[in-house]
């Protein structure tokens, strides 16, 4: 009764059209016959309840902590990812939005008990696969470990068919659960730069194959600081045999250069099968052709991956050390088992005319941190390896939503000095603040059972790292202009903030939240989550926030989008806003706005109301690593590119993201693919 009374029906009022069609189309419970069992307020109710009953193990009053979840989320506030919507309180309770699972090179463990490389095989991995696609999660995958096309298998005397071909299987078994469950799986499948198959993997979406293979993957390949030097110089490598030379996927940074050029000299010597020597330059000109072609693949660097994380969870196997891949859209590296339990603040709700409420913004970044907590208790894995490594880190992934609409309030362009300044302040509370309330939980309810072993214990803050890395960038021939660039638009940008800073420094101290304390508290007393920033894409949390996704600029103003629940007429309603608040939204303006989604070139309100393909890749990669600096697990972003964007601009982009020390990058040219979910304009 406490909590009936609670319910709020006036929220619902908070939902914009396209928020409701959403919910009723996938979130909403329903009976057996169709009908709705929930409104969506008591769906905030029972996500809520499904979250706070984790408090109960801790000896805490769970009711105290329902009410505050739901006001959290039900005001829009915060939302986790999909899956804990769908799922909280009910049958499947597989509340994490992704995973990876580790593909060894074998086909079962039940047939391989006495080969060490064998934990966890390709039948293995696509059966944990299909249970995780049935309750709407995503997976994504390293095939770098299978051995190459044409190799030995012992077993048979036969020839391996190669990690082009499994992934295949991968994608088929997509189509096939797609039928039954709440959404399509997502995939991220990656192959290492020195795989003998990766020229096959660059193409494997592009050209005569664009649109049509591997239509449920998303692929990147897997770089590092070794193969970008050497694709910048112009030199030769070799491409080597994960199965003759194991440590190349169980190490990273100093000890991979070691091992790879063990094995380079095992080639040279004839002790090991000479696959291919390729020049690293035209292997990268190969994936920047493929990426202008088709937007595939992107770039994941597994340095920066596990440079920025906090601690090793081998706790399932000792084998798996090291970070070698990505969730579907690249915002969380995980170790193999490991989940994102992601969740997201709402900025828009805390911009108060030209100011932003720091004091609200803090206290709910603390909430939600206990939130994303909880949902580690409260899941529901189907397997007891995932429910071993999530329980061992407890990670989550806090992010943002509404970016652009914030920036298009405060009548900030996305492409200025200012917006990358201000993301960098705000961004820089945010995970300074959610570090502060996992110290403040570690003394609760203690910390997270790897950080005695952790980074975290010796000082470590991966922002730091971030900056030191880029610093570094200075000295590197041929990219240190674009960072110089960079540190001169950063600087210019804090000069024109004025105040803003300081205020969000102050509030930091008061929180005790400043590095210094951070680093004292975080050794001594310990943080509750392994790993704590992601930036998701929020592809339906926006749309139930009626907010702009995620860090992205605005799309359109008005556009068309393509879901499987039907066609969706979107229009981007900060801006409507500000046109009409400006008495800047005559007919000739709404007329080019309705065809075009965009507004005319001379148009007063044009540069803070710039569309993403209007804004040049450079800035998009400048907002993507002031994001990423402050991210421990990865930023998920499209550096979206007009269609008549060359070859010669996704080089840079792809560089400069490298330069600038992005986990990854995605690079999308408008049109580039037959099918888009997303179409500018309404009419026409
Ligand atoms: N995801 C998925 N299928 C989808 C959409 C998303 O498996 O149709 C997974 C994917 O791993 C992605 C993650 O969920 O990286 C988070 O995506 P997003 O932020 O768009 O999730 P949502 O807004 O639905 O919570």
């Amino acid at each position: 009764d406490e909590l009936m009374n609670k319910l709020d029906p006036s929220r619902d009022l908070l939902l914009t059209y396209n928020g409701v069609r959403t919910l009723m189309s996938r979130y909403l419970m329903k009976r057996l016959d169709g009908s709705f069992f929930e409104t969506p307020q008591y769906m905030w109710m029972r996500i809520a309840m499904g979250v706070a009953y984790s408090e109960v193990k801790y000896g805490n009053d769970p009711i105290k902590w329902v009410e505050k979840f739901y006001d959290l989320v039900s005001q829009l506030k915060f939302l986790p990812n999909s899956p804990t919507m769908f799922n909280a309180l009910t049958k499947l309770g597989e509340l994490s939005a992704c995973f990876v699972i580790p593909v060894d090179d074998c086909l079962s463990k039940d047939s391989n008990r006495d080969n060490p490389n064998c934990f966890f095989g390709i039948m293995d991995a696509a059966k944990l696969a299909a249970l995780l696609f049935q309750a709407g999660a995503g997976v994504g995958y390293q095939f770098g470990e299978l051995r190459p096309e044409g190799d030995v298998v012992k077993s048979t005397s036969g020839v391996a068919s190669g990690p082009l071909s499994f992934m295949r299987l991968f994608d088929t078994l997509v189509d096939v659960i797609k039928q039954g469950g709440k959404r399509r799986g997502a995939q991220m499948g990656m192959l290492f730069w020195w795989h003998p198959d990766i020229e096959k993997f660059i193409t494997s979406k592009t050209g005569r194959l664009k649109d049509v293979q591997l239509q449920n993957f998303n692929i990147s390949v897997t770089i590092d600081d070794y193969f970008m030097t050497k694709a910048l110089r112009g030199e030769d490598v070799y491409l080597l045999n994960p199965r003759e030379c194991t440590c190349l996927y169980q190490t990273w940074g100093q000890e991979f250069i070691k091992c790879y050029e063990e094995c380079v000299s095992k080639v040279k010597a004839g002790l090991v099968k000479v696959w291919r020597r390729v020049n690293a330059g035209e292997l990268w000109s190969k994936i920047v052709e493929s990426a202008w072609d088709s937007g595939d693949p992107g770039l994941w660097n597994r340095d920066v991956a596990n440079m920025k994380i906090e601690y090793v969870n081998d706790v399932v196997s000792e084998k798996y050390r090291v970070i070698n891949g990505t969730n579907p859209c690249g915002e969380v590296a995980l170790y193999p088992f490991e989940s994102c339990n992601l969740g997201s603040i709402n900025l828009t709700k805390y911009i108060n005319g030209n100011s932003i409420d720091w004091v609200s913004l803090a206290n709910d970044i603390m909430l939600a941190v206990r939130f994303l907590d909880d949902v580690i208790d409260s899941n529901q894995h189907p397997h007891e390896y995932l429910d071993r490594a999530n329980k061992a880190s407890r990670r989550i992934g806090l992010g943002i939503n509404g970016w652009a609409d914030v920036l298009v309030s405060l009548d900030i362009p996305y492409d200025s000095p200012k917006a990358i300044a201000l993301a960098d302040v705000v961004m820089g509370f945010v995970a300074r603040v959610a570090v502060r309330a996992s110290v403040e939980l570690a003394k609760e309810k203690g910390p997270f059972p790897l950080w005695p072993s952790s980074k975290w214990r010796s000082g470590f803050l991966p922002w730091r790292v971030h900056d030191e890395r880029v610093s570094k960038m200075l000295e590197v021939k041929g990219v240190s202009s674009d960072v110089e660039e960079y540190l001169e638009i950063l600087k210019l940008g804090y000069g024109e903030l004025g105040g803003l800073p300081n205020k969000a420094e102050e509030y930091l101290a008061k929180l005790r939240a400043t590095d210094d304390e951070l680093i004292k508290d975080a050794s001594t007393v310990g943080v509750r989550n392994g790993a704590l920033i992601s930036i998701a894409p929020e592809g339906s949390r926006s749309l139930i926030a009626g907010v702009n996704s995620s860090i992205e600029p605005i799309f359109a103003i008005a556009y068309v989008r393509n879901l499987s629940i039907g066609k969706l007429i979107e229009y981007n309603y900060t801006a409507l806003r500000k046109l009409k608040d400006s008495n800047a939204l005559d007919n000739e303006t709404t007329s080019k706005v309705l065809e075009s989604g965009m507004l005319p070139s001379n148009h007063v309100m044009h540069p803070v109301l710039k569309t993403a393909n209007e804004i040049h890749w450079r800035w998009h990669v400048f907002m993507q690593v002031t994001f990423a600096k402050w991210s421990d697990s990865g930023v998920s972003k499209t550096i979206n590119m007009p269609s008549n964007a060359t070859k010669e601009d996704v080089n840079g982009a792809y560089r400069l993201a490298w330069a600038l020390g992005a986990f990854g990058i995605t690079v999308y040219r408008d049109k580039s693919k037959a099918v888009q979910v997303i179409y500018t304009g309404v009419e026409g």
